[in-house]
């Protein structure tokens, strides 16, 4: 698919930052990049070699200089430095004219500082943005499902991404409250490394963790299903694979999903009791890579006795708002800072 002269020229972009994907969407376009938030960089010189899905082919095949990072597994910024350079690596992936001077829309966690923001705006304008516009994610995720937030009706969004969950009742253009925890898929997969290392004597890396989390892992008793899994066996030494099933696994994450679960009851508590019964009426919304965990919506439902929907692209949904925003951005102005 060809892109059109304008953006070419133009090449406004609107970019979901996230810890575990960013995701780029070109004006006039659809979504154009969506790669791991990764970057690869000589550990001596510092000097970024590859971003996204090029860095995360070189995990496990790297020499001593070279580390392959997740700059903001952490949920916030922690390494800004790389951070910045992950976002001008991806942008510079975008195929857009070298003389434009964008316009940027990105979509920023809430619990982020004033700090950081100038960080994110910064480095932006250094990779060529003409003009910088930050939204928060939740309410960027609400635009994407395709909520009118500029009715006075409260929305609660659930954003489970890779570092965080970010939990915001959204109402009249605005957050209401929001909660950010440092909860998220990772911590999923690392429960799961640390239950095989516990009850099977058994090592697996960080990627067949999270691959057993998505092809069995289950927040409420789903049909029960196995998996082989292979990983080096701690007292042997030696590749052993083993059977494991959706029930060990569900044990796995159990403390995982209980602090999730307990983050949504705790933000539904401090929510103002007149959106409050908005919710009871509109119910919870679930987005992020994390909503996809199979029966975590079902597990909400029971908890709080609300209506819990999953967004229909939950990878996407951040990336589409803010893309829609880019589209309408005099529209959208009082969302944006
Ligand atoms: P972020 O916005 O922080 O970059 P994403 O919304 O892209 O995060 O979600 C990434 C997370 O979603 C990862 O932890 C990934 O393992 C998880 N994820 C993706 N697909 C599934 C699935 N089918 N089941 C459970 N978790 C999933
Ligand atoms: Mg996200």
């Amino acid at each position: 698919m060809g892109i059109s002269f304008w953006n070419y020229i133009s090449g406004d972009m609107a970019i979901d930052l996230g810890t575990a994907n960013t995701l780029i969407y070109l004006k006039g376009q659809d979504i154009v990049i969506d790669e791991p938030s990764i970057v690869a960089r000589n550990s001596r010189t510092g000097q970024i070699i590859a971003v996204g899905n090029d860095a995360k082919e070189m995990l496990g095949k790297t020499h001593q200089d070279i580390e392959v990072i997740r700059p903001l597994k952490d949920g916030v910024i922690a390494n800004f430095e790389v951070t910045e350079g992950m976002l001008q690596g991806f942008i510079k992936k975008v195929k857009i004219s070298r003389i434009a001077r964008p316009r940027m829309v990105i979509g920023v966690p809430t619990g982020i500082t004033e700090v950081e923001k100038r960080a994110v705006k910064d480095s932006a304008e250094r990779a060529n943005a003409r003009e910088v516009f930050l939204i928060g994610e939740p309410v960027a995720a609400a635009i994407g499902i395709g909520l009118e937030i500029d009715k006075p009706v409260g929305n609660m969004i659930v954003d489970i991404g890779g570092g965080t969950t970010e939990i915001a009742v959204i109402a009249l253009d605005g957050i209401v409250t929001h909660e950010s925890v440092r909860i998220g898929g990772d911590e999923m997969d690392e429960a799961i490394v640390q239950y095989f290392k516990r009850e099977h004597n058994l090592l697996i890396g960080e990627r067949t963790a999270e691959n057993i989390k998505c092809e069995i892992g289950s927040a409420t008793a789903v049909e029960e299903v196995t998996m082989a899994v292979k990983g080096r066996n701690l007292i042997a030494g030696i590749p052993k694979t083993i059977e494991v099933t959706s029930s060990e696994i569900r044990e796995a994450l159990r403390d995982t999903v209980d602090a999730i679960v307990q983050s949504v009851t705790e933000s539904l508590e401090k929510t103002p009791p007149e959106l409050s019964s908005d919710i009871l009426d509109r119910g919870i919304i679930l987005t992020g890579g994390g909503a996809l965990l199979k029966g975590l919506d079902q597990r909400l439902r029971d908890e709080t006795q609300l209506p819990v929907n999953v967004a229909e692209n939950p990878l996407l949904t951040v990336a589409y708002g803010t893309g829609k925003v880019l589209e309408n951005i005099d529209k959208y102005m009082s969302v944006l800072t």
